[in-house]
Order: C-alpha cells, then sequence, then structure tokens
C-alpha cells in the first residue's frame, strides 16, 4: 500500500515510517518540520507542507491508500499555557486533514490518540470503554479529533484506527533514529542526560503519590512497538474491519524510582537527583490495560522497560559523538 504519513519527521512517525518501509509498503511523508528533523525522514520521499494546507494535502492524497497522522503538538504543560497553538493544530488541522482525505477518497487513517483522552482514571489498569474525560487542552484535542472520526465513519464509511498511546520510549535499535524533542521534558531521556553529564540533575515531580514508592506510575512503551501496533492496524482496516479504538501499552507500570533505577543498570552511572512538588496534571497511575489490542490485532509489546532504556541510551551516546565531532 502507498501510505502517507502525517508528521513521519517526527520521534514515533519515523519509527512507523521504517517499519512500513521494511514490511513493503510505500512511504510518502509529509511534515512541516515545525518539530520534526529532516534527518529522521533521511531515505523518504519528504514532502515539506502543512496539515492546514488544503491545497497542499490535495495534491498528494490522491496517490495515498492510507493515512497515518502523527503531527500534533504534544505537550501537556503547553496545552494548558498556550491552548490557541493545539486548538489550531490538534484540531483545526486534524479537520483539514480529513476533509481533504474525504475529498480525495482516502478512506483509511490510523490516528496517534492518547491516554490523555481518559485524564484520571477511577480504574487502573485502563480499559477502553470507561469514560473519555481528559483533564487538560492536549487531551482535549486529541479526544475532539476521536470524536470527528467516529462521526466520519458513520456519515461516510471513513475507517479509522484510534491508537491511545501510553508513554512512548527508547529509540530504534539501528542506532539511526530516535527520541529529538526542543525542549526535552520526558522522564528517560532528562533521566539519561543527568546520567551522562549532559544535562541538569533530574528533578524528581512528587515522593508523596499513593503508589507503591510515592513516585507516579506509567506505562512505557518502547516506540517499535508502537511502531508496529499500526502496521498491525493498517492490515486490519485494509481486510475491510470496522473502525476501532485500543491502548496500545504494555499493561505493565513503572514508577519514576524504578525508571532511575534501570536508567542506573543500563548506564552504570548514578543519576543525579532532587525530588521537587507534584508537576500539576500528573495522574498517579496511567497503565493500560491492553487486552483488546492483543484479541483484536494479535499485537502485544515485546519489550520492557530495560530494552526502552538501552535503545535510548545507545541513541543518547550516538547523538553526543555526533555533536562532539
Ligand atoms: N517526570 C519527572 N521528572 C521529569 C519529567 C517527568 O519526575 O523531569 C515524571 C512525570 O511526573 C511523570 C513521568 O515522569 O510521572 C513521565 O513523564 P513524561 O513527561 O515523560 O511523560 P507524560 O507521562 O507526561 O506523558
Amino acid at each position: 500500500m502507498v501510505v502517507l504519513v502525517i508528521g513521519g519527521a517526527g520521534y514515533i512517525g519515523s519509527h512507523a515510517a521504517r517499519a512500513l518501509k521494511r514490511a513493503g509498503h510505500e512511504v510518502i511523508i509529509f511534515d512541516n518540520i515545525s518539530t520534526g528533523y529532516e534527518i529522521l525522514a533521511a531515505g523518504f520521499e519528504l514532502i515539506k507542507g502543512d496539515v492546514l494546507d488544503s491545497a497542499a494535502l490535495a495534491r498528494v492524497l490522491p496517490r495515498a491508500d492510507a493515512i497515518m497522522h502523527f503531527a500534533a503538538h504534544a505537550y501537556v504543560g503547553e496545552s494548558v499555557t498556550n491552548p490557541r497553538k493545539y486548538f489550531r493544530n490538534n484540531v483545526e488541522g486534524g479537520l483539514s486533514l480529513l476533509n481533504a482525505a474525504v475529498d480525495a477518497g482516502v478512506k483509511k487513517i490510523i490516528f496517534s490518540s492518547t491516554c490523555a483522552v481518559y485524564g484520571e482514571p477511577a480504574k487502573v489498569p485502563i480499559e477502553e470503554n470507561i469514560p473519555r474525560q481528559p483533564v487538560n487542552p492536549y487531551g482535549v484535542t486529541k479526544l475532539f479529533f476521536e470524536q470527528a472520526l467516529e462521526a466520519y465513519d458513520r456519515a461516510y464509511g471513513f475507517r479509522f484506527a484510534s491508537l491511545r498511546y501510553f508513554n512512548a520510549a527508547g529509540a530504534d535499535d539501528s542506532g539511526e533514529i530516535g527520541e529529538l524533542h526542543e525542549p526535552e521534558t520526558h522522564l528517560i531521556p532528562l533521566a539519561l542526560r543527568a546520567a551522562a553529564g549532559l544535562g541538569p540533575e533530574l528533578q524528581v515531580f512528587g515522593s508523596d503519590y499513593p503508589t507503591p514508592d510515592g513516585t507516579c506510575v506509567r506505562d512505557y512503551i518502547h516506540v517499535n512497538d508502537l511502531a508496529s501496533v499500526h502496521l498491525k492496524a493498517l492490515d486490519h482496516l485494509a481486510a475491510g474491519q470496522e473502525s476501532f479504538a485500543v491502548n496500545v501499552g504494555t499493561g505493565t507500570g513503572a514508577s519514576v524510582q524504578e525508571v532511575i533505577t534501570a536508567v542506573e543498570e543500563v548506564t552504570g552511572k548514578r543519576v543525579p537527583r532532587k525530588m521537587v512538588p507534584r508537576r500539576p496534571g500528573d495522574p498517579p497511575i496511567l497503565v493500560a490495560n491492553p487486552a483488546k489490542a492483543q484479541a483484536l490485532l494479535q499485537w502485544k509489546a515485546t519489550r520492557g522497560l530495560r530494552d526502552v532504556v538501552a535503545t535510548a541510551w545507545k541513541w543518547m551516546e550516538r547523538q553526543s559523538k555526533l555533536a562532539a565531532r
């Protein structure tokens, strides 16, 4: 199939683009390079364009059989202080893409949704059918797009997969691509930087949560496991199956403290850190129940926290060697 990968020069999109290519699909990357990097799209056809540019989309969509949509702003904190940016890109941009797709007759889309659509779930591990009650504008924009997909499915026979990611982390084993965020706010790269002496000491946001060691628990999913669920979702829709939403997580939680321990084991270095107050908007525990993805797509995460940290470390070491040249 020819797959149009919107946001394919970003962290998760670039891993999915490689997985598609390895599986024999043709990939066209469409990315405005605002938070993506051309080097992550190396080796692919790259169209520089914005999802709000309907004319640019109308030119490329007739070549595509399906769309994967990764292009979104994804900082929870920033969505609180600058919601306009989030509604513009994630909602207006998303609708621009959806309408251009309907007009071009492309009726299959795999969407990067998030566990943030659930807000602060009453029950963990999280199942897909609990109420979606996001607690920040980022989650609201993602829920809006999920609901637009549901309406377009009913009205236009548009088929979608909403993949609700938990915490994406790690890097491709090749060491060629990995997480590149500016600014970096995510736990694993910041802990690795602190261990390597490339960044400040790690701030642990809250040690008084109702969790076994008092720090927040998250479900860290390797980015290549994430990429592989996109292939499964694509095959599912291509086989004429119904639209669906699934959690994409491992089903196993790790606390901030456990992540720090894994980083210390993998790097052989201590993570300098200090305990600081909670970060607003962080629920204590977010862990997926991944049973639906397993039953529907025969997909299951294959890689654990150590592997996530080890590949992220390999990527970071390579980045710092390149920077030192
Ligand atoms: N976290 C932390 N210090 C940091 C960054 C994150 O203690 O510098 C914690 C954060 O409170 C959360 C977990 O690590 O419990 C994962 O945060 P991250 O920003 O990586 O992902 P999020 O869960 O916000 O998507």
